[in-house]
């Protein structure tokens, strides 16, 4: 037997399993994503000291077991609870949504410090600022980027022309193509999303930006809104589902 791996890990989900059993699915430092048993989670809280529940940040300590695709989970030491996440339910509802993205994009086992750093990083950035659509989006754009999705939005994504000379011509996104394409291109991508200049402008910056603090993005919120909803399309065609916790977002107004 190998000996346990130790890792810094956020708990992205965790549910029930028999009798007194917890699964437990999480984004580590070393590992990528790992889904492991708690064994006795359920009914000893003393083993597991409100460190399963989402969003927390924890030292995890877990080894493989033979013929099995669910790790045994040793322990959990909490280092950060985001108990701050937990008072509103607009901080609630932002929070699960990035814990499903990035769940549905993560590797299973596949190491990705920077992804783990970024998930680190958006929670932090809701807990203590809330949340916003440059925000989110800036969100998504890296974790696309991070975990090998990123889309092409400088150029076609066939002939290659650039769309930001060409004052008149009609872009479209293409979830199918990864990136967008030019009119001439797009003629048999139906399904493709019409896209503004200005929501393709807003993306781009936002794609080519460090970080969300790192500049002063001001964009018009119908704008990014449109945007949005093109990533969001590419995102649930990565996935192949429907992302659940996203229509519920629509309900807070970033006022
Ligand atoms: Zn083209």
């Amino acid at each position: 037997m190998h000996p346990p791996c130790v890792t810094k890990a956020i708990v992205l989900r965790s549910w029930p399993f028999g009798e007194s059993d917890k699964i437990v699915s999480f984004l580590t430092e070393d590992h990528g994503k790992v889904t492991g048993i708690a064994k006795g989670a359920k009914r000893s809280r003393k083993r597991f000291v409100n460190t399963l529940e989402p969003f927390s940040l924890v030292n995890l300590s877990f080894q493989d077991r033979p013929h099995s695709t669910l790790a045994f989970v040793h322990a959990c030491d909490l280092i950060r609870a985001f108990k701050g996440l937990t008072v509103s339910l607009e901080k609630i509802a932002h929070a699960s949504y990035l814990m499903e993205v990035t769940d549905g994009l993560a590797g299973e086992r596949e190491e990705n410090r920077l992804l783990f750093e970024h998930l680190r990083e958006g929670l932090i950035f809701i807990e203590d600022r809330g949340t916003s659509l440059p925000f989110l989006t800036f969100f998504e754009l890296k974790l696309l980027k991070l975990s090998g999705y990123q889309p092409m939005l400088e150029h076609c994504r066939r002939c290659g022309k650039n769309w930001a000379p060409d004052l008149q011509a009609k872009w479209r996104f293409s979830p199918r193509d990864g990136g967008i394409l030019c009119e001439s291109c797009s003629t048999f991508r139906k399904e493709a999303v019409p896209l503004s200049r200005e929501a393709l402008y807003v993306l781009a910056e936002l794609q080519k930006a460090n970080s969300i603090l790192a500049r002063h993005l001001s964009f018009l919120p119908s704008v990014l809104k449109e945007g949005r909803s093109a990533l969001l399309r590419f995102i649930q065609f990565q996935l192949n589902k429907e992302l659940k916790s996203a229509p519920f977002l629509e309900t807070f107004s970033f006022a």
